[in-house]
């Protein structure tokens, strides 16, 4: 037992010194990049704007974004400096997010990754060969600051699936906001289960809204999902299969075989994740609760999931039972006429709890399968447009009546 316990004592010993001196590499690193390896110079290369403007000059960076609310699409473009954003791999998805965001003028950007870059990722965008090498996270910084100074940053060299890390990625996530507050948006962008995992483990302890998004290892299909605590579907309400089964991933991976990738699919999906994140931040268009990507038939399937009321996770099942205390208690203050609708308990039989919005014909079903994105064990598609998903604080559409609520936060 003794021996267990120094054992742990050690493994903890060593994982604080590895984080020191991973600290400590990415100062190097930066200030070797800011001595000229990376390509640039010592200041970026324009100076600090200090307030957005709309005024149409060559030297305006903002001039075709603030044109959005000219053209009545976005009502308050500069609303984008207010908020911080977290992308959680910084890969062939990841960094083209965090590229996006820049470029838009996002008021804070954390990234975090683990990985180097590697002449192997040069099939995709962002990275260039003179990187191979560099901390993923130091070299995108570097990149970023260049095209936008006014974006804040902040980097993380580490695994959120490390036991140590992942408590100092929940503080980042719950205090990196612009005035110390939460993030406003988590977005995954990394390319195994397990972050995956905690990610989601990490966002239904807090209650944070998250978007997924996923490449396959085909190269030719890809997705992207918003997850609100308690509202939608979490990662663990349906499980892919290889997790759902226990598997380790690791050992399906296999020595001189690796996943296919284009960057093409790896731009559409960063893309649409950047869109849904702009969409839901600036309060414009509607925002896409699943949305998937199939290359090969260049099929766009649409959905939205419902949350699992028996998740394995034990903080999903809380925050679904504050959801549904809450719109019991918002269906009690606005309609108390609706009290008296009839009980009928939606999807009774359904052990997932998951509902699929939009209708579909036999003869579209038949039309639209073939190859399709993978998906968990119990969910199929819906090929036309569901109703919008609201995401404000107003009282939802719903068929369901306050007792029926009542009845399901009881089972919770
Ligand atoms: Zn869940």
């Amino acid at each position: 037992m003794d021996d267990v316990l120094q054992l742990k004592r050690r493994v903890l010993e060593l994982e604080n010194s590895l984080g020191k001196e991973r600290t400590r590499s990415h100062e190097l690193e930066l200030r070797l990049l800011e001595g000229g390896g990376g390509g640039g110079g010592e200041e970026p290369f324009r100076p600090k704007i200090e307030t957005m403007s709309s005024e149409v000059t060559d030297s305006n960076p903002y001039s075709r974004l603030m044109a959005l609310k000219r053209m009545g699409i976005v009502d308050n473009y500069e609303k984008i400096r207010t908020f911080a954003v977290a992308v959680v791999g910084v890969g062939g998805v990841g960094s083209v997010t965090a590229e996006m965001l820049t470029r838009c003028g996002i008021g804070k950007l954390l990234l975090f990754d683990y990985d180097r870059v590697e002449l192997a990722n040069m099939n995709r965008l962002f990275f260039q060969p003179h990187q191979a090498g560099l901390s993923k996270v130091s070299a995108a910084e570097f990149t970023l600051r260049n095209i936008n100074p006014d974006v804040q940053f902040e980097t993380h060299n580490y695994n959120i699936t490390s036991l140590q890390h992942f408590q100092h990625f929940l503080s980042r996530i719950s205090g990196g906001g612009l005035s110390g507050s939460s993030v406003d948006l988590v977005l995954s962008c990394v390319d195994n289960f397990e972050a995956r995992m905690a990610i989601n483990t990490a966002c239904n302890e807090l209650g944070q809204m998250w978007m997924e998004s996923g490449v396959s290892e085909n190269a030719v299909s890809g997705h992207i999902q918003i997850i609100i605590p308690g509202r939608t579907a979490c990662f663990a309400c349906a499980p892919p299969l290889v997790v759902a089964e226990g598997l380790d991933e690791s050992t399906l991976k296999r020595d001189g075989v690796c996943a296919a990738s284009l960057p093409t699919t790896m731009a559409v999906v960063a893309g649409l994740l950047v869109q849904n994140a702009l969409k839901h931040l600036l309060g414009f268009g509607t925002v896409s609760s699943y949305l998937g990507y199939n290359a090969l038939q260049d099929f766009f399937p649409n959905m939205s999931v419902r949350p699992n009321p028996s998740c394995d996770e034990l903080y999903c099942r809380k925050r679904q039972g504050e959801e549904l205390a809450r719109r019991a208690a918002q269906l009690e203050s606005v309609e108390p006429a609706l009290k008296e609708t009839s009980d009928v308990v939606l999807h009774e039989e359904n052990t997932w709890g998951i509902e699929l919005v939009g209708e579909t014909t036999t003869e579209e079903e038949a039309a639209a399968t073939g190859q399709v994105p993978h998906l968990p064990e119990g969910l199929s598609l819906a090929y036309t447009r569901p109703a919008q998903v609201s995401l404000g604080e107003e009282v939802e559409d719903t068929e369901e009546s306050l007792d029926s609520l009542m009845a399901q936060l009881k089972c919770l």
